[in-house]
């Protein structure tokens, strides 16, 4: 039988290869100018910080993450996203105890076992950013600003921001209660999934999937008109700062992070039209997430975006610069017995930082600028009898046709000053 990748996994071949380099530079090049440096934590970590800085009763803890036990009977799990992780980072190297905020990104894979489907993988990449250490609202300005930033560097204007504030655990406390008030006589209407939570944690009712559950506590309490004073303010000048630099979003009182170590801002960004998992990322506030991961308590934001997604919208909407072509430089060997030269000369102009390539297949002359040309090459390298006797090579620049002499001496300047004019 054929082994194929696992489902819900694929790869990433080198025409696709590409396209990610340049998402990721884009990314890492936004985040570095607001000031965000990478952290890169382990694939793995113990089940129990997914328990704490996820949460018990999310789908990911309940239902989607790859738990198993290793050689020594631990209880391991794959990531299934960054941000648990940076925290338990934080506290393992006491970083709240130095210059705060501390801002950081990272970027690589994550995993989930969910049903594929087109944007919905079992292994996927995210791109995140976490800021610990402030409450300021401009903290929160500054990272809606990056989200921004990023989907512009991409060229993907179109994006819809829906925004909202969870409140902090005193108002939200009392908006449970009405909430619960408000779901209990209907709630043989809710999912299975939501009759079970909705007692325990009555705001995930908001953020099901199920239209039936939506359409059954359709006006419903809003999160908005429990929030206390300190609450409301900082809503409200996140809201002025985002109106202040243009930055267009919806208020959305069914955006909810339903769980108890969310705060205040809470949003998700879509780009429409690229199918049914139009969300490329979200994020918020998570005041009390350091604080159940086992640390002191310090404030914190970020988000995640979800890297498939974006090159979704990248394909349909805009492309990605086409890449660099391979290489600058092909050395076409004329006669077999002149390989060991041409390997030498080939391993000599790649020391020297010029992109290069050969055959080695014993293509004939005519297939071998064939594949220079398919790799790219701006300049071919002949070497044959005469080159080698007479101590010189004939360079053919691809573009002109034109061929000419170059003593082996003077090959390397001759090409870099050509390829930096290039
Ligand atoms: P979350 O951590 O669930 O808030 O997800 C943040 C972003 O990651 C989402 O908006 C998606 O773009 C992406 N994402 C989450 N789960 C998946 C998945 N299974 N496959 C692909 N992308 C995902």
């Amino acid at each position: 039988m054929q082994i194929k990748a696992p489902r819900g996994t694929y790869d990433i071949l080198p025409d696709e290869a590409v396209k990610w380099q340049w998402m990721e530079q884009v990314l890492r090049e936004t985040a570095e100018r607001f000031g965000y440096r990478e952290i890169r934590t382990p694939m793995f970590e113990h089940t129990e910080l997914f328990h704490r800085g996820v949460g018990e009763s999310t789908d990911i803890v309940t239902k989607e993450m790859y738990t198993f036990l290793d050689k020594s009977q631990r209880s391991l799990t794959l990531r299934p996203e960054g941000t648990a992780s940076c925290a338990r980072a934080l506290i393992e190297h006491s970083l709240y105890n130095g210059t705060l905020p501390i801002k950081w990104y990272y970027i690589g894979p994550m995993f989930r076992y969910d049903r594929p489907q087109t944007g919905r993988y079992r292994q996927f990449h995210q791109f995140g950013i976490e800021a610990f250490g402030s409450r300021s609202p401009y903290l929160d300005a500054e990272v809606l600003f990056l989200l921004v930033e990023i989907l512009k560097g991409l060229g993907l204007p179109a994006y819809e921001l829906h925004l909202n504030s969870v409140g902090c655990s005193q108002c939200r406390e009392e908006y449970r209660r009405k909430l619960i008030e408000h779901i209990t006589p209907v709630k043989d209407r809710l999912c299975a999934d939501c009759q079970v939570r909705y007692l325990q944690n009555p705001l995930r009712v908001l953020d099901c999937k199920e239209k039936s559950c939506h359409q059954a506590i359709a006006d419903h309490p809003t999160l908005i008109d429990s929030l206390c004073d300190d609450c409301r303010d900082h809503y409200t000048l996140v809201q002025k700062a985002l109106r202040d630099n243009g930055i267009e979003f919806v208020h959305d009182d069914n955006l909810v992070r339903g769980l108890d170590y969310y705060t205040n801002t809470a949003f998700e960004i879509h780009i429409p039209g690229i199918g049914a998992q139009s969300a490329v990322g979200g994020g918020g506030r998570y005041d009390g997430l350091v604080e159940s991961c086992g640390g002191p308590s310090l404030p914190g934001i970020g988000f995640a975006l979800g890297l498939e997604r974006l090159l979704l919208a990248l394909d349909k909407y805009k492309g990605v610069p086409p890449a660099e072509k391979q290489v600058n430089v092909f050395v076409a060997v004329m006669q077999d017995h002149l390989e060991d030269r041409a390997a030498a000369l080939l391993y000599r102009l790649r020391q020297q930082g010029i992109a290069a390539d050969k055959d080695y297949n014993q293509r004939s002359s005519r297939a071998q600028m064939k594949l220079a040309d398919k790799l790219g090459a701006k300049y071919v390298i002949l070497l044959g009898e005469d080159e080698v006797k007479g101590g010189f090579v004939t360079v053919r620049d691809m573009k002109t046709k034109e061929q000419r002499k170059v003593d082996q001496e003077g090959l390397i300047p001759f090409l870099q000053e050509r390829l930096d004019n290039c």
